[in-house]
């Protein structure tokens, strides 16, 4: 068990339990706790909010309870058609570079064969992707490196991975944390937005954010955080009008958008009943 996790239970609970009509004493005081801050998050104005330590915590066991595996949503093999994808995926939809890649795969999935291909051909499979000439250029070049220097194989450091052709800082995080199961945090459009409109993470540029989730995420949360925030942006906490009725953490969130419902969603009471349960000991 990590340091983080052995830290205060009580002050765990105290931030994240919520508990179903009639609440328990414990759980009244918890809601009041997080109706008690909204005033204050909205008096703070541009302020970030701050959160205690038991809070945040609160926040990553949520979104564990409510999917302990999230997986990324771009389709792929192996390590090297996740960089490929990844690389593809630039101002592009997941969605989008799927419906690219699956032929694409099918017919090379290692840097040999995509080499062979060469770009005119990686050129037409992706022609649907936005800045698609760039990228097949960026594709194979990035493959013929990957077999004159690597010896074929994807390089498992963000220094090597960052220095082929169109991988920057996010791409080479995404494929350290999913093909090699390192605990970084990728700052997409939607992790900036999110770590900066909660306030757990505020930063003016990626790079602010991502040193900034790494500070506070729990370590044993840090693998799958990047991914829980990802999809909570996408699809509830979207740009134009976050669905906190949607939201498990509704109570514990201090954004100034945070929408007013009158009660705290069923879903938020649901996650922290769970996260409550995993907590009790032999659970
Ligand atoms: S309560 Fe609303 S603003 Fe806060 S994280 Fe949830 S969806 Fe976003």
């Amino acid at each position: 068990m990590s340091e983080e996790n052995q830290k205060p239970v009580k002050s765990r609970k105290s931030a994240g339990s919520l508990a179903k009509k009639p609440a328990t004493p414990a759980a009244k005081r918890s809601t009041a706790k997080a109706a008690g801050a909204k005033p204050k998050a909205v008096a703070r104005s541009r302020a970030a909010p701050r959160y205690t330590k038991a809070e945040i915590r609160a926040i990553f066991d949520r979104f564990h309870a409510a999917d302990p595996e999230p997986k990324g949503e771009l389709d792929h093999t192996n390590a090297f058609t996740l960089l490929v994808a990844v690389v593809l995926s630039a101002q592009a939809t997941d969605a989008g570079v799927n419906k690219a890649t699956k032929h694409l795969f099918q017919i090379a999935d290692t840097p040999q064969k995509m080499l062979a291909l060469g770009e005119d051909r990686v050129r037409e499979e992706i022609r649907t992707i936005g800045l698609y000439k760039n990228k097949a250029k960026n594709v194979v070049a990035l493959s013929q490196m990957l077999i004159s220097e690597h010896g074929g194989e994807v390089p498992q450091d963000r220094e090597a991975l960052e220095a082929l052709p169109g991988v920057g800082r996010k791409t080479a995080n995404v494929v350290l944390n999913i093909a090699f199961g390192q605990p970084t945090i990728a700052v997409d459009t939607h992790l900036f937005r999110l770590g900066n409109r909660i306030g757990i993470a505020p930063g003016k540029t990626p790079l602010d954010v991502e040193k900034a989730m790494e500070k506070i995420v729990p370590p044993d949360r840090a693998l799958h955080a990047h991914h829980w925030l990802i999809l909570h942006g996408r699809y509830i906490c979207k740009a134009r009008k976050p669905e906190c009725r949607r939201c498990v953490i509704y109570d514990l969130c201090k954004s100034p958008e945070k929408e007013k419902l009158e009660a705290v969603p069923e879903i938020a009471h649901q996650m922290a009943e769970k996260v409550a349960e995993e907590e009790k000991p032999g659970a």
